[in-house]
């Protein structure tokens, strides 16, 4: 989706820089703007409430999902490729999707039911993240995943303490 379709559902939209808006928060009663609304340079889209809405209460005041924010079907953004590793997109992409993980988690944590849609948002999630920190950082991440196969036993008594 872009940002646009986004910024049509706010009212009081003010730009505040290259690809930055400021708008009502539609999720509280908003007099003064406070939902920050950016777009990445590979068109992610952040939102952010500055009065403390989490995102999900925001993009469900405008009928949206997270998914009305990424322009690109899963996995597009950190296909194995030989071009240059961008830090920059990387840790985007890291900052959103730890952020997707942990209100999906905090729903988990509360016993909330998780329809069909957040599965599957989780799980772009956890393919993103593995992704970018397999670009980031290959030699950590070869060593993480292979830290996690084998378990022995010491190591499973330890993780269940
Ligand atoms: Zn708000």
């Amino acid at each position: 989706m872009s940002i646009d379709n986004i910024l049509n559902r706010l009212d009081r939209v003010k730009e505040t820089g290259n690809s930055k808006y400021l708008a009502c928060c539609p999720a509280h009663d908003d007099r003064s703007p406070s939902l920050s609304i950016r777009e990445t340079k590979d068109d992610q889209i952040l939102l952010n409430c500055f009065a403390g809405c989490d995102p999900q209460s925001v993009l469900d005041a405008l009928g949206l999902t997270f998914s009305d924010l990424y322009p690109e079907p899963l996995g597009h953004h950190f296909k194995p490729t030989k071009q240059r590793v961008n830090a920059r997109e990387i840790l985007a992409s890291l900052d959103h999707e730890s952020l997707v993980v942990a209100i999906i988690g905090a729903d988990f944590i509360n016993r909330k039911s998780l329809d069909d849609e957040t599965w599957e948002r989780l799980a772009t999630a956890v393919n993103r993240i593995h992704s970018a920190r397999a670009q980031a950082a290959p030699l950590q991440f070869k060593q993480w995943c292979g830290s996690r196969q084998p378990a022995s036993k010491t190591a499973q008594r330890k993780e269940a303490a």
